[in-house]
Formats: structure tokens, C-alpha cells, sequence
């Protein structure tokens, strides 16, 4: 589903991301776990073309992200070609961004209505029946600023499950959060994990990589040092800076 192969980003002179090569599988819960800085959020954001990348090959579902070659010359798409593989990409962030003028019932209408020009009853079905996934139907009529963050994360990941995504994409959407409520952030990810969505997972929670993830990378200094199934890199971890990192968030 997702496929990097040597993929460079710099922002100037600073070289963030070094090579990062990984696969990601259809139905697969994918973690991504490391240090501060070491280019964990700019890599999701090239998965979404909101970064550019400078070398290698990023491809979603056997598609060039952003790109369309010829050859062996690449051309950039169009914007609309790029919002159209963007359709297909579902992504919540660690800030709740949810439009603080709309309840939580027209934050996760507004996409499936604005971009796919889908009818409002249809949208509005939708919306309700993905709230309700989320255990937030009774909070339909609710204005983020009246939600917990719990709560508007929640709904971040309905408005992100109505454009009906192949792929999710998650940046530590548990970290902005109180302790008491990231549990039940991760319990709905639980969900979607078993429902069989696809999903890139960059957290600090080492219990759901372990008991939700398949497969978990640790990535430091703009590379991948290690990956393997969840279970045996946290709990075997066979490189020095991976059993470092480990040791401060274990
Ligand atoms: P964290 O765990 O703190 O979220 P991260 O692994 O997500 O860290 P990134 O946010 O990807 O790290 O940042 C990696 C590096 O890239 C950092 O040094 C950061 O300063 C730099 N960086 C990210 N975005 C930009 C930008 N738009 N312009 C310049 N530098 C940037
Ligand atoms: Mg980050």
C-alpha cells in the first residue's frame, strides 16, 4: 500500500530525511517509532505530497506519489491530480484540527460535501453512522471548543474516515492528550486496525505498537536503523541507538 525506496528530503542545508526505504502492506498496522526530530512527521507529509521529496521513489497504492513518469524523467501533476491522490489518504494529526465553527456532526460532513460534491443527506448519513463508530453520536450537535480533546480527536478520525480513505496515516494523534483520555483514542484505532484499514501509525505508545501493530520501525537521524514485527523490536531491539531509545520511553 505504501512503498518507499531511498527517499531524501531537505528543507535548505538541513538533510531530514537520508534514504528511508520501507513497505507497507494492505491491512497492515504499520508503526513508526523514534526520536524527536529524526523526520517522522516530514516522511508522513511526503506520503501526502504536503513535502516534496528531493531523491528516491514514494508510491500509495502502487501510484508515484505526485509524480508521473516518463521514461526515466519524472513530471510533477497537477494539483488537482495531487488533490486526487490525496482523496485516498486519511490523516490525523496530534493538534485536533477540526473547524472551530462547525459542529462535530458538519466537521465530518464538510469533505465527503466540498470535495466529492456528495449530496448533504448522504453526507449527513454517513457522518452520523462514523460518529457513532467513534462513540460521539450523542455529540453530533457538539462545537469542538465543547469537546474534550478525547473527544475532538475522536472526530478527527470520523472526518478523516469519510472520504472513505485507503490509507491512514496517524502523527502521534495521543500526545496533545491528557493520559486519561488517550485510551480511548487508541480503542477506536483498535477498531479500525481490526476492520482492516490500512494504517501509519507514528506514536510513543509502546503498548498499542506491540498489541495492535504488525510490523514497527524505528527510524533516527532520517533513516530506518530497524524494523521488524512490534513485539520482537521492543522487546529485542538489536542496535545500540534503538536499545537507547527504547530505555528512555519504556
Ligand atoms: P517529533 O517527534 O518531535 O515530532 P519528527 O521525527 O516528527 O519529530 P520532523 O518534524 O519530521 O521530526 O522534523 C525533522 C527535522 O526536519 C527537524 O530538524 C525539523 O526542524 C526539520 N523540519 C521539519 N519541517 C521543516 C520545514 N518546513 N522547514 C525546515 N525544517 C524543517
Ligand atoms: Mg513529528
Amino acid at each position: 500500500m505504501v512503498k518507499a525506496e531511498g527517499v531524501h528530503k531537505s528543507f535548505g542545508p538541513t538533510h531530514v530525511l537520508k534514504g528511508v526505504d520501507l513497505e507497507v502492506a494492505p491491512r497492515e498496522v504499520f508503526c513508526v517509532v523514534g526520536p524527536s526530530g529524526s523526520g517522522k512527521s516530514t516522511f508522513l507529509r511526503c506520503i501526502n505530497h504536503l513535502e516534496k521529496i528531493n531523491a528516491g521513489r514514494l508510491y500509495v497504492d502502487g501510484h508515484l506519489v505526485g509524480y508521473r513518469q516518463h521514461g526515466n524523467k519524472l513530471h510533477e501533476l497537477k494539483d488537482k491530480e495531487v488533490a486526487a491522490q490525496r482523496r485516498d489518504i486519511g490523516m490525523v494529526f496530534q493538534r485536533f484540527n477540526l473547524f472551530p465553527h462547525m459542529t462535530a456532526l458538519e466537521n465530518v460532513m464538510e469533505a465527503p460535501v466540498q470535495v466529492k460534491r456528495e449530496s448533504k443527506a448522504t453526507a449527513r448519513e454517513r457522518a452520523m453512522r462514523l460518529l457513532d463508530r467513534v462513540g460521539l453520536a450523542d455529540k453530533a450537535g457538539g462545537y469542538p471548543t465543547q469537546l474534550s480533546g478525547g473527544q475532538q480527536q475522536r472526530v478527527a478520525i470520523a472526518r478523516a474516515l469519510a472520504m472513505e480513505p485507503k490509507l491512514m496515516l496517524f502523527d502521534e494523534p495521543t500526545s496533545a492528550l491528557d493520559p486519561e483520555l488517550v485510551g480511548e483514542v487508541l480503542d477506536v484505532m483498535r477498531d479500525l486496525a481490526e476492520s482492516g484499514m490500512t494504517m501509519l501509525v507514528v506514536t510513543h505508545e509502546m503498548g498499542f505498537a506491540r498489541e495492535v501493530g504488525d510490523a514497527l520501525v524505528f527510524m533516527d537521524d532520517g533513516a530506518v536503523v530497524e524494523s521488524g514485527h512490534p513485539r520482537d523490536v521492543l522487546t529485542n531491539p538489536q542496535h545500540q541507538r534503538t536499545k537507547t531509545f527504547l530505555s528512555k520511553v519504556l
